[in-house]
Order: structure tokens, then sequence, then C-alpha cells
């Protein structure tokens, strides 16, 4: 029996999620930044046993059960429980957002994700929340915490596009008793489940899981290169990513801090840093490998409406998909109190919502070909290699993407002068000019057939 480092972190698929290191029962594994400013487990002994447990709750790590299997065994047997293969199990699926307009101003998007555990605390269901806010330690600028106030759950709201780990909180939850919810995005909640299938002591203690809905993950060095971009030339003390209350009141607002108290802002949901986040520009590349954009373990995922009708709504909005009956109960309790402000959206809307599905389902197929022609060896998926029925767009672009994401790691370490990056990447992101000019055309008719739908079939 071999460790994670053999089967996933030296074939490049780790997600520095932790939960190997939280759960290796001798404590051989540490997480640790690496060269690419991703986490890794690195061993702190030899391993005494190879006893393969970390190899068991890994995400990545070939032959454990996938997100279908887990998803069946977790909800399958709840009542009047439904099933689409896109989003996994639901028993129910929403829109909406906090009424409170402070919070949903300091929310990532509606503010319904802290709102919820927040709940769960309140309502005595756990003793404790395990989420992501600020560090305050030297090495790195968020982390998950424990909170057990409401108010701490508070400091936690915002997305951190940003690496942060879980071996501490699993080494605590197994030695604290109590009962925990806990915030993770998709695979980090499949390593939480596979922990849980092992341990009976994770299992009755975790209680309450709550995904979010994720494309990709970056590096630290995309944060560090957007600071640099907004002007920053010292070491950063704080970013949020997602500021609603600089003066270009759009979803993606950079707010920097450095260590000398200098603030910038940068507006990023459009341009070179925008193309660059979904250019896989410093992407793990475990999310080229991803094919579960719903957080199909979790009891309840929130995500962004990314629904015409909701993106003109500079505030942030929601989408939900419930897989328990306690969280419907909390939603129904949240609306009757006026806590939250709902609206009731098809589950077709919810797919529709997350394009980036596409890119984790259909055109997964030809980058799965692509990894198996250079004879990489990636992680077993619930799709095969294949074109699938993707287009020739599709797979020049899926080209692009993987050798940016390759070559952006190597970047990392290689050239730190941020005044480079900006060329370097549009080097590699324009596509041949005839795929460029015929994707723009799509992309523009795709844009008003949406706005025409939306006209004429708003709810
Ligand atoms: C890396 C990443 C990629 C994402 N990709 C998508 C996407 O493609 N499509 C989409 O619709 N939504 C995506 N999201 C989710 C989206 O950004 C919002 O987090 C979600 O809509 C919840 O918003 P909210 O206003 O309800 O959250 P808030 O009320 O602001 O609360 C946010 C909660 O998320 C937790 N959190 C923040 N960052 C992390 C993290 N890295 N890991 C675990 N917990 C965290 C915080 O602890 C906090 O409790 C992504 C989030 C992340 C972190
Ligand atoms: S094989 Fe067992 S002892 Fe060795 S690192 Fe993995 S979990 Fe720890
Ligand atoms: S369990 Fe998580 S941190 Fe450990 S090797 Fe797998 S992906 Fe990496
Ligand atoms: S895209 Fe997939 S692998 Fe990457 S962070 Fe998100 S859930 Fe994990």
């Amino acid at each position: 029996m071999t460790t994670v480092i053999d089967t996933t972190v030296s074939r490049g698929f780790c997600v520095g999620c932790g939960v190997c290191a939280g759960f290796c029962p001798n404590n051989v594994l540490k997480m640790e930044f690496n060269e690419c400013g991703e986490y890794n487990p690195v061993n702190v002994i030899a391993c005494p046993h190879e006893c393969g447990i970390c190899v068991n709750v890994c995400p990545f790590a070939d032959g454990n059960n996938n997100e279908d299997v887990i998803g069946q065994q977790l909800f399958g047997d709840i009542p009047q429980i439904k099933y689409s293969s896109e989003i996994g199990h639901y028993l129910d699926v929403g829109a909406g957002s906090v009424s409170s307009e402070e919070r949903r101003l300091k929310s990532s998007s509606g503010g319904l994700a802290s709102w919820f555990l927040e709940e769960c605390l309140i309502k005595g269901i756990v003793d404790a929340v395990i989420c992501v806010g600020h560090s305050t330690k030297s090495d790195r600028l968020f982390e998950f915490f424990l909170a057990t106030k409401p108010e701490d759950v508070r400091k936690s709201i915002g997305s951190a596009y940003y690496p942060v780990e879980l071996s501490d909180m699993i080494k605590f939850i197994q030695s604290h008793k109590g009962k925990y919810a806990i915030i993770g995005l998709p695979c980090f909640i499949k390593g939480i489940r596979l922990a849980q299938n092992r341990s009976k002591i994770l299992n009755e203690r975790i209680i309450v899981t709550v995904g979010l809905a994720c494309s990709n993950l970056k590096n630290v060095y995309f944060t560090k290169y957007a600071a640099w971009v907004s002007g920053i030339r010292s070491d950063l003390s704080y970013v949020s990513f997602r500021d609603k209350s600089t003066k270009y009141r759009k979803y993606f607002n950079f707010r920097f801090v450095d260590m000398n108290g200098y603030t910038s802002e940068l507006e990023w949901g459009s341009g070179e840093l925008w193309k660059m986040y979904n250019g896989r520009f410093c992407s793990f590349h475990a999310c080229d490998c991803c094919d579960d954009m719903f957080a199909e373990c979790a009891d309840v995922t929130f995500m962004d409406a990314w629904l015409t009708r909701y993106k003109k709504e500079p505030r942030g909005t929601n989408l939900w998909i419930s897989r328990s009956y306690l969280v419907n109960k909390l939603i129904a309790a949240g609306i009757n109190d006026g806590s939250l402000l709902i609206d009731t959206i098809p589950i077709d809307d919810v797919i529709a919502s997350q394009k980036a599905l596409r890119w984790k389902r259909e055109v997964l197929k030809y980058r799965l070909l692509l990894l198996e022609e250079i004879g990489e060896m990636y992680p077993r998926k619930r799709v095969l290699p294949g074109y699938g029925n993707t287009s020739r767009i599709e797979r020049e672009e899926c080209k692009r993407y993987l050798r940016i994401q390759k070559e952006s790691r190597e970047l990392c370490f290689s050239n730190k002068d941020y005044s480079v990056w900006g060329e370097w990447f549009k080097d590699r992101y324009n596509a041949p000019y005839r795929y460029r000019l015929t994707s723009t055309i799509l992309r523009y008719t795709k844009y008003l057939q949406n706005m025409l739908d939306d006209i004429l079939f708003r709810h």
C-alpha cells in the first residue's frame, strides 16, 4: 500500500484539502505550501505502516467512491429526494438573498451561506462552525477556523479564491466532542465524506456539510499578481475578492491592503484578470480533472445566481440546492421571520446558471483524452476520455487552457517579475483569429437568446 504522496501529490493532482494530513493516524503528514503556492501534504516522519488510510480519504485517489455512490449512500433513502445527473440528489432548489441590506452587501453573493451557518449555531443544531476567514499568520491570507459564536461566523463572510486546508480542523474535531457544521468546495466535502465513511467519530460529529459550487481554485500567486496589477508593491496583509463597497459596484472587485496600510481596489469581472481567472492561469491541475460542479456530497450547496434576471442585481443573489429536510426547515423559518427574500425557480435554471458545468462534464472527456495522449496518469472520473460532443472551438480552447495551467504554475517559481506576466498570458491565451471570430459571434447569439428567454419566459 502506498501513501497519497505517491497516488496524488507526485502525479500533480493534489488540491490541498488537507483531509489526508488531518486523518493520518500516525501524524506522518503535514500541509505545506509548495513552490507554486499550493498546499500539499509532506512527510514529517517516515510513514511507519503504509496503512493506506490517507489514500482512502483522498478525493483525487483512484478506487474511492465517486460522488454518485457517496450521494446515493447519504441521500438515496430520503423521502421525496430527486436526482439529476448534473447536480446529484436534491430535495429543493431556490434563489434569493438575506433581507438585511448591510449583510447582503458584505457577502459574496446573496449572503445565504454565512446566514445558514449562523442559523445552525443560533438554533443549537451545532456547537461550532468550521468556516474560512482572514488569517493573521504571516504566510497566508486565509484559513479555516472554528466559530462558536454567530459574530465569529460573520467574520467569515466572502469568498476566498485562495488555498485553504482542513488538517488542523479534522484533528480538532477528532479530539473534541461536539456537533459541527463545515463549509467547503465540492472536492473538500468529498474528502470529508470519505473520511466520515471510515471514522465513526467524524460521522457523529460533523452533522452539517455546506458546499459551494466551484469552477476552479487558484494558487496564492493569482492574488499576488492581482495585487501587483492594482499597484501594491509590498507584502499583502488583507484581500477581499468581492468587495461590493468599492466605487465599481460590481460583483468582482478586489480590495487589497498591504503591510504598510496602503490600500487599493481593482475591478476584475472583465479584462485581463478575468480572462486569467477563467483561462486557468494559476489554477490547480486537480481542477482540470474535476466533474463535480455542485458539491453533490453536501447537505446544501450555495452558489451565485448567474442567470440574466439576477445578474443585473449588483447586491448579489444566491441559488441553493438542498439535500436535507433540516436545510428546508431552516430556509422556511428564515422566509417566515423575514430574514430571507426567496424566489422559487426550476431545477433547469440552477443547472443552466453554471456554464462551467459543460467544462466539467462534456469538455472533461476531451481533456482526459489529451492527458491520455501525453501519457499522464489522471484520476478516474465519472466520464470517460473521448471527444464527446465537443466543438472544435472547445477542443482548441481546452488545449490552450491546459497549457496555461501547466506553464503558469512553472512561471510562479521561475519568474517573479510580475511586469511580464500579462504579456506572457496574452501570448498563450489568444486563440487563432478564425476561432476568436466564431466564438464571439456564438457568444453574442447566446447572450441575445438568453435575454429573449428571460423576457419572454420570466416567472
Ligand atoms: C474557489 C471558489 C470558486 C467558486 N466558484 C463558483 C462558481 O463557479 N460558481 C458559483 O456560482 N459560485 C462559485 N463559488 C461560490 C461563490 O463564490 C459564493 O461563495 C457562494 O455563492 C456563496 O455566497 P454567499 O453570499 O452565500 O456567501 P457568504 O454569505 O459571503 O459566505 C461565504 C462563506 O463561504 C466560506 N468560504 C469562503 N471561501 C471559502 C473556501 N475557499 N472554502 C470553503 N469555504 C469558503 C466562508 O467561510 C463563508 O462562510 C466559488 C467559491 C470559491 C471559494
Ligand atoms: S499510509 Fe497511513 S500512516 Fe502512512 S501516511 Fe498514509 S495514513 Fe499515515
Ligand atoms: S487528501 Fe487532499 S491534501 Fe491529501 S493528497 Fe488528497 S487532495 Fe491532496
Ligand atoms: S474545481 Fe473541483 S477540484 Fe478544483 S477546487 Fe473546485 S471542486 Fe475542487
